[in-house]
């Protein structure tokens, strides 16, 4: 059986950070009427039974976006809500790579992998036991800019669209605890291929200009921050200072930190052509890290403006 001891660690009162086995973390909140899952990991454990031994509540699960370390686990539930801009497609078909995924993001974050799980035979690692998914209709609705889900007793948590790493991405704020969840739209090792860069900025600036809403950012993923502690204040406008130079032509190439937390060789042509490394997995990249102090932001160097 999958396990359902996963890392949680209680962030405020009815707040908790759940960590997918150091790949990806997914957020509950719970109300005195309702609780609200942000993100379903990629997949590696039995999330709703870990979930329901932290709420009595009855849950919605909101999706940050539509890739595969968010929405593994999404077929444990009936209905989701997700952006309609990442909508299409929301399926795990492909488990072998799911599976690669895992790994790859698990070293990324240089978790326990071989250590004390495995140690204790809780298997988290055992990614064989990735859940496949179900055959299986779930009722999926659209996330919308400014949708509040109300969790009782003031409790409400509003929906922001924030796109850049996805074209669908939505971030959601805890207005009662002034707490941002970012999903993948900000964090120190950001991709922003998804839509032109003019746009990510206008995205990250408004999220900058609500920050009197909110103390802390948490991202969903605990990569260059401890579990259950936020991201330093500095993430968010350096990545917006990266975003202007690169709107003023200032591309700078430079490796960024890969899943083996070490550096790939980045050939001369490679630097000359604009051209990230292969990701791992042979998929074609048209990603360009830039960086600035240790945020990395890649970014599709063809695609900086918005059509007028
Ligand atoms: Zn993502």
């Amino acid at each position: 059986m999958p396990t359902n001891l996963f890392p949680v660690v209680q962030i405020r009162k009815g707040f908790w950070e759940i960590d997918e086995f150091e790949i990806s973390s997914c957020f509950l909140i719970e109300g005195p009427e309702k609780a609200l899952l942000i993100d379903t990991g990629q997949g590696v454990g039995d999330l709703r039974s870990c979930v329901e031994m932290l709420t009595d509540k009855p849950v919605t699960v909101v999706l940050t976006h539509n890739h595969a370390d968010h929405i593994g686990n999404v077929y444990q539930w009936d209905e989701v809500w997700i952006h309609p801009n990442d909508r299409p497609g929301l399926t795990r078909k492909d488990v072998e790579r799911a599976k690669n995924s895992a790994a790859k993001i698990a070293k990324r974050q240089k978790g326990c992998f071989d250590g004390v799980y495995k140690m204790f035979k809780l298997e988290p690692y055992d990614l064989n036991e990735v859940l496949p998914s179900p055959e299986k209709e779930i009722v999926i609705h659209d996330l919308e800019d400014g949708m509040r889900f109300d969790l009782g007793g003031g409790r409400i948590i509003t929906c922001y669209e924030c796109f850049g790493h996805s074209k669908g991405e939505v971030v959601f704020l805890d207005e009662q605890e002034r707490i941002l969840i970012a999903g993948d739209s900000l964090n120190y090792n950001l991709g922003v291929s998804a839509v032109p860069v003019e746009t990510t900025l206008r995205f990250l600036k408004r999220l900058q200009s609500m920050s009197d809403r909110y103390d802390c950012i948490y991202n969903n993923h605990h990569d260059m921050r401890p579990l259950g502690a936020p991201l330093d204040d500095d993430c968010l406008p350096t990545a917006i200072a990266i975003l202007e130079d690169a709107m003023k032509g200032i591309i700078i190439p430079v490796q960024e930190p890969n899943f083996w937390g070490q550096d790939l060789p980045m050939s001369q042509e490679d630097i000359e052509a604009n051209k990230h490394p292969k990701m791992g997995d042979g998929r074609p990249s048209n990603r360009t890290t830039l960086r600035r102090g240790r945020n990395f932001v890649g970014i599709d160097v063809n695609n900086i403006f918005e059509e007028k």
